[in-house]
Formats: structure tokens, C-alpha cells, sequence
């Protein structure tokens, strides 16, 4: 047994529990192990335990990877900040994308995914910037109806829903006020004719407080791995 095994087990564990306490099905959570500055043996590892999507941050770190780790039948997600002149990677080395913010970089990204060889679409989330998040990344709660109506218009791509990444918070009532209300901007555009069935959210400190809203994807880090160097 590796310590990713052990890892690995107590990240489903704590999935398990806290579908139970929301009255969810544990099948209709999906894990993603996020392995930024990890390195190619212990997403191995990861792989030998059973492990088949994974997330990256950095798009050229990310697609060493996937060279490296070329035989194995992983699911590749792009989690991180993404640049126009890095679209055209994006669309033809990932299964998905989770941090589409803008009109520009859907277009890119569908245009190049058209243009590439892979016949299925690529999956995205649009990421929203919750009030009170310093970050830059994100589309606003204002922009998103707009944003998402045009995205899911776009061939090459299929708009599967919202990711977010709240600013830490230590206890579970704070933790979930961002996710609820991720969740309701997803019912929303429901309501209004998208057909979308994602929210990417919890990380390893919060991930019991996303799936009592709802999450359908969960980006886990450290609690998989271990601390980043
Ligand atoms: C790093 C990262 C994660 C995982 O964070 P942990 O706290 O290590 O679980 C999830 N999502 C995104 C977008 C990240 O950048």
C-alpha cells in the first residue's frame, strides 16, 4: 500500500459520509484529484488505486504529464487560470475545462477544439466569481446569464455547468453560503432552457460543505496527495 491508497481511501470515506448526510447518491459525485506540483509517480499511484480524472493547474506542467502518462486512460481537466494564447493546448489535450470566464477564450477554445482532431466536444464549466472573492478570475453573477447562453451556443463545446473557488473559510455555514449560491445560479440557467447538470466545487477543506449543495465534482489536492512542495 502507497500512501495515496490510504489517502485516496479516506478522501472516498469522507465522499461516502457526507452523501450520506445529504441524502445524495455517492455515484453522483465524481472525484477529481488535483495534481498540481505533483509529480508523474504519484499520479501513477493514484492510477494503480483506481483513480481516472485528474486536474491541472498549469497547462505546459500539465501536458508533460499527459506525455509522460500517455498509455493511461485518464481523464484530463484543466483547473486553473487560462490565457488565450494557451487555448489552443487547452482544446486539444484536455477532456475538460473548468475555468472558462469570458466570451473570448469559449470561442477559442471552440474553435480550436472544431479544428483539432477529437471528434467529442469539450466539456467546460464556466467559472463565477462569488461576491467577496479577491481573485480576478471569474465571471460575475451580473455577466453569467449572458456568458452562458452565448457559450452553450458554441460548437466544439458543451457547457456543462458552474465551477467556483470560494476564499477559505473554518466553518461549515460559511463554507456553504458560496456554494448555495453557485447552485442557485445553476438552477437558474436551468430555468431559463440550459440543459446543464454540473457544479464543480469543494477542495479538501470544504469538501463535505459543496456536496450538501449539490456538487457533482469535487477538485481534490492535498487530501489526496499530500502537501505541495
Ligand atoms: C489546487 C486546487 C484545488 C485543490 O486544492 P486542495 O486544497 O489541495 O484540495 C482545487 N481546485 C483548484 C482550482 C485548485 O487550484
Amino acid at each position: 500500500m502507497t500512501d495515496t491508497d490510504g489517502h485516496l481511501a479516506a478522501v472516498h470515506e469522507r465522499l461516502r459520509n457526507a452523501c450520506r448526510r445529504a441524502g445524495r447518491n455517492p455515484e453522483d459525485v465524481g472525484l477529481i484529484a488535483v495534481s498540481k506540483r505533483q509529480t508523474v509517480a504519484a499520479i501513477r499511484d493514484a492510477y494503480a488505486a483506481g483513480q481516472r480524472a485528474f486536474g491541472e493547474n498549469y497547462l505546459q506542467e500539465g501536458l508533460d504529464k499527459q506525455q509522460a502518462l500517455a498509455e493511461l486512460a485518464i481523464s484530463w481537466h484543466f483547473v486553473g487560470p487560462l490565457q488565450s494564447n494557451k487555448t489552443k493546448a487547452a482544446a486539444e489535450h484536455f477532456d475538460w475545462v473548468h475555468t472558462v470566464d469570458r466570451l473570448k477564450i469559449a470561442q477559442r477554445l471552440a474553435q480550436h477544439r472544431h479544428a483539432s482532431a477529437t471528434d467529442a466536444p469539450l466539456d467546460c464549466c464556466i467559472q463565477v466569481n462569488l461576491s467577496g472573492e479577491t481573485s480576478k478570475s471569474g465571471a460575475t453573477a451580473a455577466e453569467l446569464p449572458e456568458l452562458a447562453h452565448a457559450v452553450a451556443r458554441l460548437p466544439g463545446l458543451r457547457l456543462r455547468g458552474l465551477m467556483t473557488l470560494p476564499e477559505p473559510a473554518d466553518n461549515e455555514a460559511d463554507q456553504r453560503a458560496p456554494f448555495a449560491e453557485l447552485r442557485r445560479l445553476l438552477e437558474e440557467l436551468r430555468s431559463e432552457g440550459l440543459a446543464l447538470d454540473t457544479l464543480s466545487m469543494g477542495m479538501s477543506a470544504d469538501l463535505e460543505a459543496a456536496i450538501l449543495e449539490g456538487a457533482t465534482l469535487v477538485r481534490i489536492g492535498t487530501a489526496v496527495f499530500g502537501p505541495r512542495d
